[in-house]
């Protein structure tokens, strides 16, 4: 009983003493503006984080926009949801798949989402803008590596942005403010089962 006791007042005081530096990091935390997010590496989990940001931006009455950089060959469930929702979306047109070799075809297909992201990038009416599997873009050479850290070193300043992929460009990783790495533990498809509906797409 005394044991019990005596843990239970242990436990209380190591508590406020975390909740003491918490606080004060908080209280230090003074800085607001725009973050560059970067969720990388080989486990599953990069889009739908990316996607999870851009829910939460509207259900706070935010903005977002949303590039894809891969073409799927299945309509994938976010997009139909967001842009219900009024969610402005840029997709590859015909052309990008990972099966796809004509590499003249891609770059296109790759350019023509980036004008449209490169718009969003000097927009300050938009909140978020989540660049879906951008990063085998610059590994591919599909876009030019300056040009996409110029516009967003020169994006509005409180603008949020979001960029998903392995493998992400070294230079990318050293601009970002926040970056994840989703690493594979375990991964479904490796013992056989396929994508599904719902939850791969
Ligand atoms: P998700 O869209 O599910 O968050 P992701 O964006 O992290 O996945 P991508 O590399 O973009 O991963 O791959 C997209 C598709 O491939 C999804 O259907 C996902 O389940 C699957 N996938 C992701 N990681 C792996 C992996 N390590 N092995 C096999 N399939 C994977
Ligand atoms: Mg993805």
């Amino acid at each position: 009983m005394v044991d019990e006791q005596q843990q239970a007042e242990r436990h209380k005081a190591r508590q406020q003493r975390l909740k003491e530096k918490v606080d004060a990091r908080i209280a230090a935390a003074q800085e607001e503006r725009g973050l560059l997010i970067v969720i990388t590496g080989d486990g599953k989990g990069k889009s739908t984080s990316g996607f999870g940001t851009v829910c939460r931006a509207v259900g706070h009455g935010l903005k977002p926009a949303v590039a894809q950089f891969i073409k799927g060959t299945w309509a994938c469930g976010e997009r139909t949801l967001l842009e219900g929702a009024g969610v402005p979306f840029a997709v590859m047109a015909t052309g990008f798949t990972w099966e796809t070799q004509d590499r003249a075809q891609d770059t296109a297909a790759a350019q023509a989402v980036w004008q449209v992201a490169k718009g969003w990038l000097t927009d300050p009416t938009l909140d978020l803008v989540l660049l879906d599997e951008l990063t085998y873009m610059l590994a591919y050479d599909y876009l030019d590596l300056d040009e996409v850290l110029e516009a967003l070193v020169n994006r509005p300043p409180r603008q949020h942005v979001v960029v998903t992929g392995r493998g992400c460009h070294r230079a990318l990783l050293e601009l970002a403010d926040t970056v994840s790495e989703v690493k594979k533990v375990k991964h479904a498809f490796d013992a056989g089962i396929k994508a599904q509906q719902g939850v791969d797409w």
